[in-house]
């Protein structure tokens, strides 16, 4: 029997990565998850056919976040489908994971730049939880995707950093909010982890990524989902507010 049985959840950003991998296990505890994507529809499609092939429950709604109207739009298609598949609309899990990076030097990093990441990675979960607060029933599970890189300088990095360190703020000031409707908010934080990006085609280039990690290797998404699937449970009720750890010890330092 799944730990999740019964439950649904809103994984943001689950056509691809880390959010495919964390919806597919959330749907293989038993929740009934939302596949949330931007332009991707065929990904998004592809994992919810992998979730019901597998005996899970999944649909996918379309959303494109940072822009004006992207909570409404999201909820629209959340709380339908809820609807449709439950009869009610309660969600009792929420992945804000969708995010975007961008990469450049501080010098060449532009307003724009600036702004998108952080209405993409920061504004849109803020909003995101602030809409769903009304149907997160008591007990509830907020988990946020942040990143090793607000514990790890990178240069090249700054603005998309900044970003996450905003992300890790829901968790501890959320976390108090909530605590008297046992509702836990937490980050958890990836390293490297292989996505769609064309650099995890090039060995090298992925061994060279490896060394970050103690364990040699860049992380699976599926690393990252398990760690999610955790908080997501009854088994982490325990804990709220806090960062979490999930780069395979890059925090560690270099050897
Ligand atoms: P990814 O493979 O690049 O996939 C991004 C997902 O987010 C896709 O489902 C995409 O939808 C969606 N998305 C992107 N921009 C969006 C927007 N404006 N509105 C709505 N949805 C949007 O991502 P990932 O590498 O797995 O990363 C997932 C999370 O982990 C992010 O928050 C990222 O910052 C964090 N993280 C990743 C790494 C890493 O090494 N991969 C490391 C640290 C932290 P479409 O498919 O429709 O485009």
């Amino acid at each position: 029997m799944g730990k999740l049985v019964g439950k649904t959840a809103l994984v943001t950003g689950s056509s691809r990565g880390i959010g495919r991998a964390t919806a597919i296990r959330l749907a293989r505890e038993g929740a009934l998850v939302a596949v949330h994507y931007a332009n991707n529809a065929s990904a998004a499609h592809d994992v919810v056919t992998s979730i019901e092939k597998a005996g899970g429950r999944a649909f996918a709604i379309q959303a494109e976040l940072g822009v004006p109207g992207d909570v409404q739009q999201l909820f629209a298609g959340l709380e339908q489908g809820l609807e449709e598949h439950t009869g009610k609309v309660a969600l009792d899990i929420l992945v804000n994971n969708a995010g975007i990076l961008v990469r450049t030097s501080p010098e060449t990093t532009t307003p724009d730049m600036f702004d998108r990441l952080m209405a993409v990675n920061a504004k849109a979960p803020f909003f995101i939880i602030q809409r769903a607060l009304s149907i997160i029933p008591d007990g509830g599970r907020i988990i946020n995707i942040s990143t090793g890189l607000t514990r790890f300088a990178n240069p090249e990095e700054i603005a998309f950093a900044m970003s996450k360190g905003a992300v890790e703020m829901l968790a501890r000031h959320f976390a108090k909010y909530l605590g008297p409707r046992n509702i836990t908010v937490n980050s958890v934080a990836p390293g490297v982890t292989r996505n769609s990006n064309p650099v995890f085609n090039i060995p090298e280039v992925v061994k060279q990524l490896g060394h970050f990690s103690t364990f040699g290797r860049v992380a699976e998404p599926e690393d990252i989902g398990d760690v999610v699937a955790f908080f997501a449970s009854d088994d982490s009720r325990w804990v709220t507010g806090s960062f979490v750890d999930a780069t395979g010890g890059s925090l560690l330092g270099s050897s």
